[in-house]
């Protein structure tokens, strides 16, 4: 019982500090001049949009659509949402032009939520009219709680004109269920959750959230509306097979959906099995937060990173991330043995 605790602590002081180095805006704006580092590359298609056509192709060719994501976050000026708002429409006419079985995913942090609404509201306009001319969806991520009523508002007002936008719940939210019946005929991503929220708005053990997923999962698919189920967790994805299955429910009105570079095995064989499948595949130059989260959510991807960090291309071992790594280990040691000796005073 004691090594379990012992784990679950582990767990989440490794996710809590993933998180955190995430949020970490110095470090986010740094990463975007070092180019791809600590093995982000496993994850991040590309740095721009002509690299990533090939996959896209690749995976079209394999009866997979892609959903893009021009990787940006913590835009805090004017100018860089603007540029941003100008490369999704870029990428835009490119899926259009090269005729690709791809839609749009993005952030309205990206686009000036934190900045003005209405300036945010201006670019989703502007996106959403060049979507719609080319029959193509957009689909509004869900970020940091503290953005998730402004982005359901923004969702909501653009709804009433743009049928080709919709957006992501989390089932780590309480009010998830509430939500997706509000949003009942609107497209919807159903994910578990990324970000580290409080326990007076989110579940917090795995357990809640994974039971509050399937359940709105089911609740979807014997809904309306197009539902995109969005995990790795293969035990969720067999639930809904089944259920799927003991319910006739037409494979038209869902797709499972996975990130680019994890169980990329999965994707091929769901899609071989005749269900809808759609990558989702991040690229850009700004992949500090996106790659983060990652490592936050799953511990084994360090594995990838230490590979990249600790061996040369030419499988020798590095010194200087050694000595670095044992001096990071120490200090945190010494940093621990001290906190606890005090806690034991105080
Ligand atoms: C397409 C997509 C879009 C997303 N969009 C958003 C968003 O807009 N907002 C947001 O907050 N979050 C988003 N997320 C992230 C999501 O909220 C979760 O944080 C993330 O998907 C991890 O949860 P999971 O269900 O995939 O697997 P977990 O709960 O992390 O894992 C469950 C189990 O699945 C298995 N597993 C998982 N990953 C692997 C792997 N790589 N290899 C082997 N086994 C594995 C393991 O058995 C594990 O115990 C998105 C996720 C996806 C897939």
């Amino acid at each position: 019982m004691s090594h379990f605790k012992g784990e679950t602590d582990m767990t989440n002081l490794t996710r809590d500090f993933f998180i955190g180095l995430s949020n970490n805006k110095l470090l986010n704006s740094n990463a975007k001049k070092w180019g791809f580092r600590l093995g982000a590359d496993k994850f991040v298609a590309g740095t721009n949009i002509e690299t990533v056509i090939e996959t896209i192709k690749e995976l079209n060719s394999r009866n997979i659509c892609g959903t893009l994501d021009n990787l940006g976050e913590f835009v805090s000026d004017r100018m860089e949402a603007t540029t941003a708002k100008m490369e999704i429409i870029g990428i835009l006419n490119k899926i259009h032009e090269e005729n690709l079985d791809c839609h749009i995913s993005l952030k309205l942090t990206q686009l000036g939520l934190d900045i003005d609404h209405d300036f945010c509201m201006e670019n989703m306009r502007e996106i959403l009219e060049i979507a719609a001319d080319y029959n193509i969806f957009i689909n509004i991520d869900m970020e940091k709680y503290i953005h998730y009523d402004k982005t359901l508002e923004v969702l909501k007002i653009l709804r009433r004109q743009y049928s080709n936008v919709g957006t992501v719940i989390q089932s780590y939210l309480y009010r998830a269920e509430d939500d997706l019946k509000e949003l009942k005929d609107v497209r919807i991503r159903l994910v578990k959750g990324a970000y580290k929220e409080s326990a007076s708005v989110a579940y917090q053990s795995k357990e809640d959230i994974d039971r509050n997923f399937i359940k709105l999962a089911k609740q979807r698919l014997l809904g309306d509306a197009f539902t995109s189920i969005a995990t790795h967790d293969h035990h969720i994805i067999q639930i809904l097979k089944d259920f799927v299955r003991e319910n006739n429910i037409n494979r038209d009105k869902f797709e499972f959906q996975m990130l680019y570079g994890f169980r990329t095995e999965m994707h091929y064989d769901l899609a071989n099995e005749g269900y809808n499948f759609c990558t989702y595949i991040p690229f850009g130059s700004d992949w500090f937060g996106y790659f983060m989260r990652r490592l936050a959510e799953r511990p084994q991807n360090m594995n990838l990173v230490f590979k990249d960090v600790f061996y040369s291309k030419d499988n020798k071992l590095k010194k200087e991330p050694i000595i670095l790594g044992t001096l990071a280990v120490t200090s945190v040691l010494v940093w621990k043995k001290k906190k606890n000796r005090k806690e034991k005073i105080g």
